[in-house]
C-alpha cells in the first residue's frame, strides 16, 4: 500500500474514532518526526499524548463550568501575612489534594470577611485544574434547590448531584437556621459522602459549639459533626475582616456604619 493511501486512511480513522486533536496535530507531528528522525513509536506517543492533553483540558473546562465556583480566587492571591490564623504550611499541604484522595474534610471557621470562601474556592480550583469534579454551593442554595427538587419529586436526583463529585463545597453554614427536612437532607448527604470516602470543604461563621443553634435537633447536629470531624483539617480564623482592615490601614473609618 502506498504511503499516500495509508496517510488518507489514518486521517479517516482518526476522524472515525473522534480523535480530533490527534487528527489536527497529525501533519505537524509527522513532519517533526521526519525532520528529527524519530522512531515511529515516538511519533505515535506524541500523537496520542496530544489527544489526551486536549481531552484533559476539555474536561477541566467543563468541570469548571459545572462546578458553580463563584470566582477564580487562588492561593497565590491570598495574603497569608494579613491572616496569621491561616497556616501557610497547612494550606500548602491541602493544595496537594492529598485530603481529597484520602476522603478527608476541610472545615474553615471564622467571622465574616476573613477569607473562608476565598480559601475554599482556591482549593476547589486546584481540584478542578487537576481533573476532579467539584460542586460548590452555599447552604442557602442547597436548601433552595432541595426544596424545589422535593416539590418536583426529584430529591434523589439532587442528592446524587451532591454525592457524586469528588469534592463538595458547602459555603456559609450557620447564616440561617435549618428546618428539619433540610437538616435531615444535609445529614444524609454528609453521611453518604462519609461512607464513600468523599471530601467536603465547609465554611461556617459559627463555632462547632454553636451548631446546635443552627439545627432543629442537637442530636442531628452532633451526628453531622461526628461524620465531618472524623477525618478533617479545621482552620479556625479569628482575625478581622480583610477589607475592614485595609480600609483602616488606608486611614478610612472602620466602616461599622
Ligand atoms: P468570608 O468567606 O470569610 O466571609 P471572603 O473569602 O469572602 O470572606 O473574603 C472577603 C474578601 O476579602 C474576598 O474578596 C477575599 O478575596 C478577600 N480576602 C479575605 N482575606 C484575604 C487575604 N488574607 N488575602 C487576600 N484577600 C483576602
Ligand atoms: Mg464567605
Amino acid at each position: 500500500m502506498s504511503a499516500a493511501v495509508s496517510y488518507e486512511r489514518v486521517r479517516e480513522r482518526l476522524d472515525a474514532l473522534k480523535l480530533n486533536a490527534a487528527l489536527a496535530a497529525l501533519d505537524r507531528v509527522l513532519e517533526a518526526g521526519e525532520k528529527e528522525e524519530r522512531l515511529s513509536v515516538e511519533i505515535l506517543d506524541e500523537l496520542l499524548g496530544t489527544e489526551l492533553d486536549a481531552r484533559f483540558e476539555r474536561r477541566v473546562h467543563t468541570n469548571l463550568q459545572l462546578s458553580g465556583l463563584p470566582a477564580t480566587k487562588t492561593l497565590e492571591d491570598f495574603d497569608f501575612d494579613a491572616q496569621p490564623d491561616v497556616p501557610r504550611d497547612t494550606m500548602r499541604e491541602l493544595a496537594t489534594l492529598r485530603f481529597l484522595h484520602q476522603g478527608e474534610n476541610v472545615l474553615l471557621l471564622g467571622p465574616c470577611g476573613v477569607g473562608k470562601t476565598h480559601l475554599a474556592s482556591a482549593l476547589s480550583l486546584e481540584a478542578v485544574k487537576r481533573g476532579h469534579r467539584v460542586y460548590f454551593l452555599t447552604l442557602h442554595d442547597l436548601v433552595t434547590k432541595a426544596r424545589a427538587a422535593r416539590e418536583r419529586n426529584r430529591l434523589e436526583n439532587f442528592a446524587r448531584t451532591l454525592i457524586r463529585p469528588e469534592l463538595l463545597v458547602l459555603d456559609e453554614i450557620g447564616y440561617l437556621p435549618l428546618e428539619r427536612d433540610d437538616a435531615t437532607f444535609l445529614f444524609e448527604i454528609t453521611n453518604k459522602r462519609y461512607q464513600q470516602g468523599r471530601s467536603i470543604i465547609l465554611t461556617s461563621n459559627k463555632s462547632f459549639g454553636q451548631w446546635g443553634d443552627i439545627f432543629p435537633d442537637p442530636v442531628l447536629a452532633t451526628a453531622l459533626l461526628d461524620r465531618l470531624l472524623h477525618h478533617a483539617t479545621t482552620i479556625n480564623i479569628r482575625g478581622e475582616s480583610y477589607r475592614l482592615r485595609h480600609r483602616r490601614r488606608a486611614g478610612l473609618p472602620s466602616a461599622t456604619t
